[in-house]
């Protein structure tokens, strides 16, 4: 079967391509529609691309960050002033993988990837989504509960930029340095006045996608980072969870686990 590659110069062409072409597919790094392409996947019959500049753009300021969907791993781990996804961007793959692998692709790689989309979740980040007819932006959460997310094209993710030593990530894996995610937990710790002020967790490979660990948040808030405070939130770790059984580790496994590692994390003592 052939399968027809058009590249687009704008972003709006290749969203409004991608919603009208027969078996269209975006293709960003390609390190997992390529591979969908070698195994003759026949839903693809078409490859859309684009080589709009924005889509590769990244803007930091004091308060914000601005990322094309199209930025990679490798650019990430470019960009001095993006420090604190280092830790993030180095956990995806090996460097080959992390050459091509772009962070919106990563929001639509299957559990126990996407990492990078874990970490987004934690940091509040927001998509912007491309259309023949203009742009719409809606937060990451949302985005990652439709069930059309197939349809849409991710032009580009913001988030406000944490300030020092609030983001935390930490990657489980059984195979170093480049292995699957057994889990993976991004975490944002604001503190006022030595206390937990409005944190935001994240896990990788609790679910079919990254999801929020909201009754650890909860019970979190409010509280020093130290040993006795954090055990409610510990205690609720897995609540609203439903992890993957898979060859990596089993459900069961991952649960017992995951209190372990958020209490490395959150008392500092978390490898990343
Ligand atoms: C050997 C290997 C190791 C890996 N290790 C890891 C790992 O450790 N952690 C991890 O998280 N992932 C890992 N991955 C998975 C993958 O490389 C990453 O998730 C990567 O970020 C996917 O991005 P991509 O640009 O290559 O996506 P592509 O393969 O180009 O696309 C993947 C899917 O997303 C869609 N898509 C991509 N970009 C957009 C967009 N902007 N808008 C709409 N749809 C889009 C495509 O149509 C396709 O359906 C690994 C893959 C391989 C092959």
């Amino acid at each position: 079967m052939t399968i027809a590659v058009k590249t687009f110069a704008r972003l709006a062409e290749a969203a409004s391509a991608l919603s009208t072409e027969r078996g269209a597919r975006f293709l960003a790094g390609g390190t997992l529609v390529m591979r969908a392409v070698n195994e003759a996947e026949p839903s693809i019959e078409t490859l859309v691309r684009s080589t709009d500049p924005s889509f590769v753009g990244i803007a930091v300021t004091s308060g914000r960050v601005e990322l094309g969907a199209g930025v990679t791993m490798a650019a990430i781990l470019g960009e001095r002033e993006l420090a604190f996804l280092h830790p993030v961007a180095r956990a995806v793959g090996g460097p080959a993988v992390r050459e091509a692998a772009t962070i919106g692709g990563n929001l639509f790689a299957p559990s126990p990837y996407g990492d990078f989309a874990s970490a987004l979740l934690a940091l509040d980040a927001t998509v912007t989504l491309a259309g023949g007819y203009g742009q719409r932006e809606l937060s990451l959460e949302e985005f990652l509960g439709r069930r059309e997310r197939g349809a849409s094209l991710v032009s580009s993710i913001a988030f406000k930029r944490p300030a020092n030593e609030v983001f935390r990530f930490t990657k489980v894996t059984r195979v170093h340095p480049k292995g699957l995610s057994v889990l993976a937990i991004a975490a944002q710790l604001p503190l006022a006045n030595g206390r937990i002020a409005g944190p935001r967790i994240a896990y990788g490979a609790m679910g079919r996608m990254p999801l929020r660990a909201k009754a650890a948040e909860r019970a979190l808030e409010g509280r020093p980072l130290e040993d006795n405070a954090i055990a409610p939130a510990l205690a609720v770790a897995a609540d609203g969870t439903s992890p993957l059984d898979d060859a990596i580790a089993s459900a069961w496994w991952r649960r017992e686990i995951l209190p372990i590692h958020l209490r490395r994390l959150l008392l500092g003592a978390g490898r990343s």
